[in-house]
């Protein structure tokens, strides 16, 4: 089956097309057809399905007809993060691009009055995260009965993040004639609850996850004698020279150990750059940027900055530490492999990860791992006597009983993750003490936030 075969419009298809996309994937197939048809639909997909074209396309086609009245956007796709929103709003750009759609983008981090002013004027699509929606709503600047779609994306994550009751509200604010595109990786019952109660009759589309890791995902470790940091990093660069690398990310427990190790690569002639939480915004974003155009080859990356990024086509991802929680592994190696391609995923393995290595074989369901059979020496002004280590690392807090839990270079420790389970992705990279109102957690929520990237048509 083709795009063609889903009743979109050529303009649309043409857009499509240049977008670099063939084939529909299996929630595209099953959703679209039933979309265009006006009839309500619950997609039970996540993310690296295509969820995100099986409803901004038949978005795109119903909106090209009719007009958009002042303070009253005609559809409004809510997303529980701004890097999410963001990544919709591209959608919407990328397969709009003939039509000439306007597009307002409620979400922390973009201009309040320059928001304001275009739902003034009148918008097709309005993309928001639940809290500033209905910040936006309560100063009464937006009326929803003008709602002719209204999109759910990952719902599952909304209630982990604790939005149920905006979303509710928010259903209630919109038309009953609305159409509804609801979309959750998972159906727990609160989700079964909100679907039974606000779409009507919907095409229930279920799609198995994008491709598992054991079958498009090779995996291999290199054991390493010790766990100094200039032999990690000596065997991390044989792996970077292996045959067939094209991009990889290169995943590290600490955000000191990402700096490190992207200094240390950009030293040894790698073409390398650092994303977690504590670098500027428009840094990550530029970074981002580049990875995705090909400019930069290696993305050195924390766990949080890393979840949450569409990053299409890495060949390989390369666990420079062992992840403390076998989890994170899943979701670092699923960043290659992904729809059908074969991917490459490396660890670096030494003997003090001995426990987090047998827990991530005993969740993988396996024995042992295939151990490369390669050779790292360390070059003589790499080496450091064990003298040396010892003050470097009780400067970072790593040893002895003064050790503390949370630094505020590291990841969370999993008694914050455990505390911070429910708050949002950016949340989670620092523990917080004294937890805000939602409403205003969810404008510093995203991961990478749009800093100096404001989408194309925002400038418009
Ligand atoms: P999503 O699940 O919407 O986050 O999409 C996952 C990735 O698949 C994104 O990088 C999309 O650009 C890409 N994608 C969406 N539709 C297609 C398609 N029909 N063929 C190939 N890639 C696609």
């Amino acid at each position: 089956m083709s795009f063609e075969d889903l009743g979109l419009e050529p303009s649309i298809l043409k857009a499509v097309s240049e977008a670099g996309y063939s084939e529909p994937t299996p929630i595209q197939r099953a959703a679209i057809p039933e979309a265009i048809r006006g009839r309500d639909v619950l997609g039970i997909a996540q993310t690296g399905t295509g969820k995100t074209a099986s409803f901004t396309l038949p978005m795109i086609q119903r909106l090209s007809k009719g007009r958009a009245r002042a303070r009253m956007p005609r559809s409004l796709v809510l997303a529980p993060t701004r890097e999410l929103a963001a990544q919709v709003a591209d959608n919407f750009e990328k397969y709009g691009k003939y039509q000439k759609l306007s597009m307002a983008l409620l979400i922390g981090g973009v201009s309040f009055a320059d928001q304001d002013a275009k739902l003034t004027r009148g918008v097709d699509v309005l993309i928001a995260t639940p809290g500033r929606l209905l910040d936006h709503f309560e100063r009464g600047r937006l009326l929803l009965t003008g709602i002719e779609v209204m999109v759910v994306d990952e719902a599952d994550r909304m209630l982990d993040m604790g939005f149920i009751p905006d979303i509710e509200r928010i259903f209630k604010l919109t038309p009953i004639t609305r159409q509804t595109l609801f979309f959750s990786a998972t159906m727990p019952p609160e989700i079964q609850r909100i679907t039974d109660q606000f779409l009507h009759d919907p095409a229930r589309i279920e799609v198995a996850p994008p491709a598992t890791a054991a079958a498009t995902i090779s995996q291999h470790i290199l054991r390493l004698e010790t766990k100094a940091d200039n032999v990690k990093r000596a065997g991390l660069r044989k792996l970077l020279d292996t045959e067939g690398v094209k991009n990889g990310i290169i995943f590290c427990n600490r955000k000191s150990t990402v700096d490190i190790v992207a200094k240390s690569l950009q030293k040894h002639g790698y073409n390398a750059r650092p994303i977690h939480g504590d670098l500027a915004q428009a840094f990550r974003m530029e970074t981002l940027e580049k990875f995705r155009s090909g400019e930069t080859k290696f993305l050195v990356a924390s766990d949080v900055a890393a979840r949450g990024l569409d990053i299409p086509d890495v060949s390989h991802v390369f666990n420079f530490d062992v992840p403390v929680h076998a989890e994170d592994y899943v979701h670092r190696i699923g960043r290659t492999g992904r729809a059908g391609r074969q991917g490459t995923a490396f660890m670096l393995v030494t003997p003090a990860d001995g426990k987090q290595y047998d827990a991530i074989l005993k969740m993988l369901g396996v024995k042992e791992i295939d151990a490369l059979n390669i050779k790292v020496d360390v070059e003589p002004r790499e080496q450091r006597s064990r003298a040396d280590e010892r003050p470097r690392r009780e400067e970072r807090g790593e040893r002895g009983r003064g050790r503390r839990r949370t630094r505020p270079d590291r990841e969370p420790s999993s008694s914050t993750r455990e505390k911070n389970a429910a708050a949002p992705a950016g949340d989670r990279e620092r523990p917080r003490k004294n937890a805000e109102p939602r409403r205003r957690k969810e404008e510093s929520e995203d991961v990478v936030g749009l800093g100096d990237h404001v989408p194309a048509f925002l400038l418009r």
